[in-house]
């Protein structure tokens, strides 16, 4: 089955006395392996979207299926444990710890499921391999360029062996050749069978997945495969 299933998702925010419907019946499924692009215009919903299927909050109707469990009614406590094992979250600021070197940035989320020290460093040293900065392992975050940096957060959000890698807006704060490494970071996880969910507004970002949903006013308005889509403008 998908490993994410949304159905029937509303989301609504108050406001004042009144209150935003940020999501009006969203239906969405992606299957393992997928790449998907989650895109449309400013206060469309895509920041909603992403805070639902990374767990950091819940629909205010609907379901959402994550890897077969229904995690649309958990606490704030099951959401967390849920996120830590299953999500791995890249953002647009890379949230890295700036005191932290690289290598203590990626096993940070090692050190709360409990793997040992010997354990944390070799696996995060092989992550930091794989995004290619293992010669940037002992540098602070100010000591690398900013596309070093989102490496550094991809490579933290691989080390926990997510089922999904979601990623807010990961070239927001990127130059164009920053930004395309990123994304071909992204393809390479994504043909070694990773998961990627990618949101984003940009379209010539979106393109770059196999896939690409687009939301307008809290709904789906297109789902397509991206060598369908039209060029962007
Ligand atoms: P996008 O990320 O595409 O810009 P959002 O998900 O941030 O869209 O917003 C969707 C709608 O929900 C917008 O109308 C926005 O103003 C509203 N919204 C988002 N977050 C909140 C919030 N915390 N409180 C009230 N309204 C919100
Ligand atoms: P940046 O473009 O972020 O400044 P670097 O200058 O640190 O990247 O790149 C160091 C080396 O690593 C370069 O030779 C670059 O081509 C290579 N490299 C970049 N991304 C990857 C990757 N995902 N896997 C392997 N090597 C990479």
């Amino acid at each position: 089955g998908p490993c994410i299933a949304l159905r029937g998702v509303r989301k609504r925010y108050p406001m004042g006395g009144e209150s935003v419907l940020a999501l009006d019946g969203v239906d969405l499924d992606v299957a393992p392996h997928d790449y998907v692009a989650v895109t449309g215009p400013s206060g469309s919903g895509k920041s909603t979207v992403m805070s639902i299927l990374a767990c950091l909050d819940t629909p205010s109707s609907g379901s959402y299926l994550l890897n077969g469990r229904d995690i649309a009614r958990l606490d704030a406590g099951e959401l967390a444990t849920i996120r830590n094992r299953e999500i791995g979250l890249v953002f647009q600021n890379f949230n890295l710890l700036p005191r932290a070197s690289a290598l203590e940035n990626v096993m940070l989320p090692l050190v709360y499921r409990g793997v040992r020290h010997g354990e944390r460093s070799r696996r995060a040293l092989a992550v930091l391999e794989q995004v290619g900065l293992a010669h940037r392992a002992d540098h602070l975050p100010s000591q690398l360029s900013r596309g070093q940096r989102q490496r550094v957060a991809i490579a933290r959000a691989l080390c926990s062996e997510p089922s999904v890698l979601l990623a807010d807006e990961p070239t927001g704060n990127l130059d164009s050749a920053s930004a395309a490494a990123v994304m071909a970071l992204f393809d390479d996880l994504h043909a070694q069978g990773h998961t990627v969910v990618v949101v984003t507004h940009e379209a010539e970002i979106a393109r770059r997945c196999r896939r690409i949903v687009t939301l307008r006013d809290g709904r789906i308005v297109g789902d397509v495969l991206a060598a369908a889509a039209p060029p962007p403008c």
